[in-house]
Formats: structure tokens, C-alpha cells, sequence
């Protein structure tokens, strides 16, 4: 017991971010017990000790490839045992021919649609595992849009943990694929996402299960904030100018401003880059709160419609985190259509060779409307985060397609109906000759 208290000191306390009361993590599990779901907790950091424990030259000689790189700047027990999926050090990729697209002479891409499950949500659902271990919970539950709950499902399944997972119903049926062959017991909720998180919180404190749910569960917000971690130390130290992300609870968003925040108290990043939140119109309750100065704790929940299923949000659980990271970095929200977001899809994957889910490809349709309004400059440093791959959700990408006025050609099975198909192609082909990086 001394022993896992001593290693366990660089977590100072849990802070709640609606009274600034501080916890120690033995104490309390999930939220402040006087504010309920409002009081989001913060991880406190001892940023001396962790600087003392991990320099930027360790890192160098590091050979995991994955988030625990980072255990150190991590809320966990120096002998935690870790799950064997290889979780994070995703691609960072210079996208050139996009930039060049866009007269921008700076433009990366963070490659998040390679996790084990395919989105961002593996580094939270990484954690989750490890703390629910910690707390020696039998069962571990969430709710989800589909990707949170993809991410524990197969995290979950890689040490044979069982979970119980609630995703509404109209959720795109690949994610629900994912959760049955990953062997979860699945509840379907006739509701929205913000019903299912309702439904999950009571299952949770009835049965006692380990609940990862988004924001609820302080930890999740440090798994993301590796995300961060990476793109700074793949970019050599030297941070970017601003980053783009699509936003639903605001977790993801939050977790790229906490991770920033640790490099910069630790020293080594210099400035701290602008952080830009892109809602979908349908599903923009931040971007509302942002541009009409609303206070978030009392701005009522909004009805949610967009066809990226994974930022459809009406009440954005970590709200507080998202408006910190947006207001604090100096950064801005912006809001994309449906229509922009489609548009998105093809237009990312014809750029960079990357293919992105709705809510994926919305983090570059957010970057296009940021140019069209002044908000980024031509020669700045700019990343891109791409969420989540575009094999979660084909029926969409299927409607981008035909939104982009683009087909495949039925040939009968002759030479001769092949040749008059190509003929048909040759401007295309012309125009699409391949050129060097
Ligand atoms: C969850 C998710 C988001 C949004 O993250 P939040 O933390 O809810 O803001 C964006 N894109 C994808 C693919 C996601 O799964």
C-alpha cells in the first residue's frame, strides 16, 4: 500500500471545475458530489516531480510506440498493467498537395482513423480499462455515440473484461457491428445519445459498474490529451500554430488543451497553439455558447441533428473543458453544414489519401470555412485531427459520393464496352496524373 501510494504522487488531486475543490483521487470516483454531473473534475498534476522523472531526451531513446510512452504524464500506478492493444503514435503526416489546394504553406494531418477500433476514443478506453483494474470493478459500462463505446468494446475484448455498453439506436450499424463481434452486451436505446448517457449513469450506480462515460469520468480527458502529446513531439517540440478538431461532448478538445498545457508547464513547448472546435449546424451548441457569450452551466440542452453521428450532441458533457480550451488558447469555434461536411469526405481523401468518417472529415471542412472567414493565415503551422475512419459509417460517405456527382461505370464484360467506358475517363485520368509530395 505505502509502496502504490509513492508511486501514485505526481496525481496531486481532483479539481472540480465549478468550485475549484480539490479531491484526492481515492476519495472520489467520477464527479464533484456538490455539483453532480455539472462538477467536471480536472487531474492536478506535480509537474516538478514528472519533470524530474521524464525529460524530452528520454523520450528519444523511448521504444514504446504507443500513448503509455507518455505513463509518466499519466494518472496511473507506476506497476499498473496495461492492455496489449497497441493504442496511440499515430501517423503525423505533411499533407502538401492539400495545403497547396488552399495557398497554405504549412498543413498536417494527425491520423487518428488508425487506432485498434478505428477512432480517437481507443486512448480514453485505454485508460478506462487500466482504472476500472485499479478500482477492481467487475463489469465496465458507457454510453456512446458508437465510437466511445467501439473503443471499450475492444479494449474490453483484448483482456476479456466484460462490459455493458448504451448507444442509441440510430447509431451507425458498422459501430454496433463492432460491439457485437467484439462480444459486448449491447443495449440499444430508443433515444438519443443524451438519453443513453442518462440511462447509463442510473444502470451504473444501481449494478455498481465502472462508468467511463465521457467527461463523467475525470480520467478520460487525460487518455485524449495524448493525442496532443504526440503531434508536439512528432513536430519536434516545436507546436503548431493552431489545431483543428470536430467537436461533440468537447472531450477530444479538452483533452488536446490539457496535454498542451502539460508540455507548456513542463517547458517544453514554447507557445501554446490555437485551438479551433468545429460543431456541425445541426449540432453547434458550442459554437452558440462562443459567439453569443452564453454561460454554459446555464444554456439549456439543444435539439441535435447531423449527419456525423459522432459530434450529435445536445448537451456537451464536457462543456467546460471545450470553452476553456477554445477561450484559453485564444482559438474560436466555427460551424460547418451537413452539406460542407459530405463535401468533406471525398475532398480529404482525394487530398491526402486519408479516409475520414463524417465527423472525421468535418475537422477539414472546419479548416476551409476558418480560411473563407480570416481566422488562419496562409503561413501559419496548422494540423489537422482527423477522428475517425471513414469504414464506420460507409452509407454516408456512399451519399458524399453522390453528392459529389460521382459514379462507377457498369461494363458488360467485353473489351470492347471497357474501352468505350475509358473513353469516357480520359479527361479524369489527364487531370489526376500523379505528382510528387
Ligand atoms: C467522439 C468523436 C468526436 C468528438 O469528440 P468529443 O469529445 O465528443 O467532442 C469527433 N470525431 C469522432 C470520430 C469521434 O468519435
Amino acid at each position: 500500500m505505502g509502496l502504490q501510494k509513492a508511486s501514485y504522487e505526481h496525481v496531486l488531486s481532483l479539481k472540480c471545475l465549478v468550485c475549484g475543490k480539490e479531491y484526492r483521487p481515492d476519495d472520489v470516483d467520477y464527479v464533484c458530489p456538490y455539483h453532480g454531473s455539472e462538477g467536471i473534475l480536472d487531474v492536478q498534476y506535480d509537474y516538478e516531480l514528472i519533470g524530474r522523472r521524464l525529460s524530452q531526451g528520454d523520450l528519444l531513446h523511448c521504444t514504446d510506440y504507443s500513448m503509455w510512452r507518455y505513463r509518466a504524464l499519466l494518472p496511473l500506478r507506476a506497476d499498473a498493467s496495461l492492455p496489449p492493444l497497441t493504442v496511440g503514435w499515430t501517423p503525423l503526416m505533411r499533407a502538401n498537395r492539400l495545403a497547396a489546394d488552399w495557398g497554405l504553406k504549412h498543413l498536417w494531418v494527425k491520423d487518428d482513423s488508425r487506432q485498434p477500433t478505428g477512432s480517437l476514443k481507443d486512448r480514453a478506453s485505454a485508460l478506462a480499462v487500466v482504472k476500472a483494474w485499479e478500482k477492481g470493478a467487475n463489469v465496465i459500462t458507457t454510453a456512446s455515440t458508437g465510437n466511445a463505446a467501439a473503443a471499450l468494446a475492444g479494449l474490453c475484448a483484448s483482456v476479456r473484461q466484460p462490459n455493458v455498453i448504451f448507444v442509441p439506436q440510430s447509431a451507425p450499424s458498422a459501430k454496433i457491428a463492432q460491439l457485437l463481434v467484439f462480444g459486448s452486451q449491447v443495449l440499444l436505446v430508443q433515444g438519443s445519445y443524451d438519453d443513453a448517457f442518462e440511462l447509463c449513469l442510473l444502470a451504473a450506480r444501481e449494478y455498481g459498474w465502472y462508468n467511463r462515460n465521457t467527461a463523467y469520468n475525470p480520467y478520460m480527458t487525460e487518455g485524449k490529451k495524448t493525442v496532443a502529446l504526440e503531434i508536439c513531439e512528432q513536430m519536434g517540440w516545436q507546436a503548431p500554430d493552431a489545431i483543428f478538431v470536430s467537436v461533440g461532448d468537447g472531450c477530444i478538445i479538452g483533452g488536446l488543451h490539457k496535454g498542451l498545457k502539460d508540455l507548456h508547464t513542463l517547458g517544453w513547448i514554447e507557445h501554446m497553439p490555437r485551438l479551433i472546435g468545429v460543431q456541425a449546424q445541426g449540432s453547434a451548441y458550442l459554437y452558440e455558447a462562443w459567439i453569443n457569450h452564453e454561460d454554459v452551466l446555464t444554456k439549456p440542452p439543444i435539439e441535435a441533428h447531423t449527419i456525423a453521428d459522432s459530434i450529435r450532441a445536445g448537451l456537451p458533457r464536457d462543456r467546460l473543458k471545450a470553452m476553456a480550451a477554445v477561450r484559453e488558447t485564444k482559438g474560436a469555434f466555427v460551424c460547418v453544414s451537413d452539406e460542407e461536411i459530405l463535401e468533406a469526405i471525398p475532398a480529404l481523401a482525394r487530398g491526402c489519401g486519408i479516409f475520414a468518417e463524417p465527423a472525421g472529415a468535418a475537422a477539414y471542412a472546419g479548416l476551409l470555412k476558418a480560411l473563407h472567414n480570416g481566422l488562419v493565415h496562409a503561413d501559419e503551422r496548422i494540423v489537422i485531427l482527423i477522428t475517425g475512419t471513414g469504414l464506420k459509417d460507409v452509407p454516408s460517405a456512399m451519399k458524399a459520393i453522390e453528392q459529389a456527382g460521382t459514379r462507377a461505370q457498369v461494363v458488360e464484360k467485353t473489351i470492347e464496352d471497357v474501352r468505350r467506358a475509358v473513353g469516357q475517363m480520359n479527361s479524369a485520368l489527364r487531370r489526376s496524373s500523379p505528382s510528387p509530395p
